[in-house]
């Protein structure tokens, strides 16, 4: 009788423990589909599983970022968003652009919910973002505030933050790519220079690229971008922007934007002031149709 209690003792232990081990492989896949369903971008080939049919060609892919009417204001403050609206379709760039305190940086935030809408919707993917745990949204959006802050520390141990098993290869790669490169060239210490506070100074463009190439390390399709407003002589404009475009390939950009190099590119422009979107357009529509953009493009977006 032992033997055969021990028998089944063996035979159940490892059934048991598969069984728990199927249970949570189950669980997780679960997981995992549900968050692919809300947060997928129909990907190619989608158009082939939708039914043919009116409602296949009246369901465009919902937009990458979408506000809807959306009204926000500060905890026990004034409200500082009116029923702001528009879309940034998915691989577009577009710029936000007004006066200080329009509420341009405000708007980013409420993308990574740093903080909640008060009023209407904002989506993400065609999902409000209300659903979407925060971890699982902000690993889809890359976000540079514009005081990027660099700690104090090595070049390599500011950019794992982002990616802490990225390779050496990796990192000179994103280094690269933000016109960064010369940064690992400096001193002997190559990736392992200290930087930030006690080490190399770095200027307040390269400050934001670092910061940008941080972010691109984690792979998000979507950039949420705070351009820096210090002046930035010609060299840095230029490194900032060639690292926007290089970053703007395959990826969703929202970007606050103060330089008027930065916004002829976009694919839209979208004017706030007061908290309210007061003209949406590209740069040659905006520059016949709203004055405060005129005003803003002549003073090259400078405007702090
Ligand atoms: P912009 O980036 O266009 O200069 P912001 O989004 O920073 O404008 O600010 C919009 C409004 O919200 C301003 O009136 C500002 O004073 C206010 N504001 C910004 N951040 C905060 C905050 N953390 N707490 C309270 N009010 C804020
Ligand atoms: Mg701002």
């Amino acid at each position: 009788l032992v033997a055969f209690v021990m028998f089944l003792f063996f035979l159940v232990l490892p059934l048991g423990q598969a069984v728990h081990a199927y249970t949570q492989l189950q669980t997780g896949l679960g997981a995992l589909q549900r968050i692919e369903e809300i947060l997928d971008v129909p990907v190619e080939g989608a158009a082939d599983r939708i039914p043919p049919g009116p409602a296949a060609r009246t369901r465009p892919d919902p937009p990458m970022i979408e506000f809807d009417r959306v009204g926000f204001g500060y905890p026990d403050g004034p409200p500082v968003l009116h029923e702001v609206s528009f879309a940034v379709p998915a691989g577009t760039r577009t710029a936000l652009v007004g006066p200080s305190g329009a509420g341009k940086s405000t708007l980013l935030a409420l993308v990574e919910r740093f903080y909640e809408v008060t009023a209407g919707a904002l989506r993400v993917d065609g999902v409000d973002v209300r659903d979407v745990p925060r971890d699982v949204l902000r690993a889809r959006l890359g976000y540079v505030e514009q005081e990027a802050p660099v700690l104090a520390g090595t070049l390599r141990g500011n950019l794992l933050i982002g990616a802490p098993t990225a390779t050496d290869a990796q990192l000179r790669a994103v280094l690269d790519e933000v016109n960064l490169g010369h940064l690992a060239e400096r001193t002997a210490d190559g990736l392992d220079v200290q930087v930030g506070e006690g080490g190399v100074l770095l200027s307040g463009g390269e400050r934001q690229r670092l910061a940008i190439a941080r972010a691109l390390l984690a792979g998000p399709p979507v950039l949420l971008l705070d351009e820096p407003t210090s002046n930035l002589d010609a060299r840095n404009e230029a490194a900032l922007r060639r690292a926007i475009d290089a970053v703007a390939v395959r990826r969703t950009l929202l970007i606050v934007a103060h330089r008027l190099s930065t916004v002829v590119d976009a694919d839209q422009i979208v004017v706030l002031d007061g908290g309210r979107v007061v003209a949406t357009g590209t740069h040659d529509q905006l520059t016949t149709t709203s004055p405060l953009y005129r005003e803003l493009a002549t003073h090259q977006l400078l405007v702090t």
